[in-house]
């Protein structure tokens, strides 16, 4: 259901408030969530689930992140309108629609050719349009290095060291690390060469696969 109406409009604007409470606080980011019509990624009999802040399936053994996830690590990963920005694991869309929003200029990688194509098809079509690339974002993107800013949408096992490499200075990653249950939020900054890392709270994302990522 591609129609976005008042309705819509309310149920996004109280899971904006639900977002502010739980302690996302970026107006842009905040603004972004407001405006991007997360229902559209929902099959009609599943629309009443598409405000609420929880994660969703979206086929392949797949999941679109929950709205919170979402606002966290787009927070996390400071985007400046201009800012070249790589997400890894495009799955259903939602994120790369809320960094363009930001005025990103959006790379997304898919591992799963049907997410890929379904994507690539779709976000076109509202209005979104991110350049898209099927492939393995463990390695990341480096024919379109480097990035001021990296996202990964997958757990990782460890921050894979061509990430690292495909950073611009002053650049920034934001990747979930840890076991295949649970990850916590690591964020990364590359400053004159130099690396700094700060962790937060836990999440529990799919695994990214991949060579540096899990082998399924
Ligand atoms: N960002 C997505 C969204 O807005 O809907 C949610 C991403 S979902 C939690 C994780 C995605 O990462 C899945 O679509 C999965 O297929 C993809 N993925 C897993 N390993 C990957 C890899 N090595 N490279 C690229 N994508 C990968």
């Amino acid at each position: 259901m591609l129609e976005d109406n008042y309705k819509q409009r309310g149920l996004r604007k109280k899971l904006v408030k639900i977002l502010e409470k739980k302690g996302i606080t970026d107006p842009r980011v905040l603004q972004a969530i407001g405006k991007v019509p997360r229902h559209v990624f929902f099959d009609n009999a599943l629309l009443e689930h598409a405000y609420q802040d929880k994660a969703f399936p979206i086929g392949e053994g797949q999941t679109i992140s929950q709205p919170y996830t979402v606002a966290f690590q787009t927070e996390k990963l400071e985007v400046k309108p201009g800012d070249k920005v790589l997400e890894i694991g495009t799955g259903s869309g939602y994120q790369a629609c809320i960094l363009l929003e930001l005025g990103a200029q959006v790379y997304t990688i898919e591992y799963n050719k049907k997410l890929y194509e379904k994507a690539k098809s779709f976000l076109p079509r509202i209005g979104y349009k991110p350049y898209f690339y099927l492939g393995d974002g463990s390695k990341g993107l480096p024919a379109k290095a480097p990035f001021n800013k990296i996202l990964v949408t997958a757990g990782a096992p460890v921050v894979p060291e061509a990430l690292i490499h495909q950073l611009a200075d002053n650049g920034v990653l934001v990747i979930p690390v840890g076991d295949r249950e649970k990850q916590r939020m690591v964020r990364i900054r590359k400053k004159n060469g130099h690396l700094s890392k700060e962790e937060f709270d836990y999440f529990s994302f799919v695994p990214l696969l991949g060579e540096k990522g899990w082998t399924r």
